[in-house]
């Protein structure tokens, strides 16, 4: 259950993000997760609620947005967008892909009020 420790992590990053700013609670966090990070949303939701607990982010919102994966084709030498690592290349449909990106977490927004 590697989605407790990134929820741990996007909690830290929210209690930093707040620290400075005169936040009574925080109501939704923006997460960017990229299509070739091997997270499971529903576990990463479920663990946010528990690491949020006892925390300013206590209660918030998880708003998961999934991001393009990128890939290069070594067939038509492109740059491309792919959703899994199984994808083809959606310019020639080569499996001759290198994944280039697209596993990353990213906390894109932090809702306080
Ligand atoms: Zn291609």
């Amino acid at each position: 259950m590697h989605e407790l420790a990134l929820a741990q992590s996007v909690v830290r990053i929210v209690e930093q993000e707040t620290a400075q700013r005169q936040v009574n609670a925080v109501t939704a966090v923006v997460l960017e997760v990229g299509a070739l990070s091997c997270v499971d949303p529903h576990a990463l939701d479920f663990s946010f609620s528990a690491a949020t607990d006892g925390t300013i982010a206590a209660g918030a919102k998880l708003k998961i947005r999934r991001t393009a994966g990128a890939a290069h084709c070594f067939d038509c030498d492109e740059d491309v967008k792919v959703m899994s690592r199984a994808d083809a290349c959606p310019n020639c449909g080569s499996h001759k892909l290198m994944v280039t990106g697209g596993d990353e977490l990213n906390v894109k927004a932090v809702e306080v009020n």
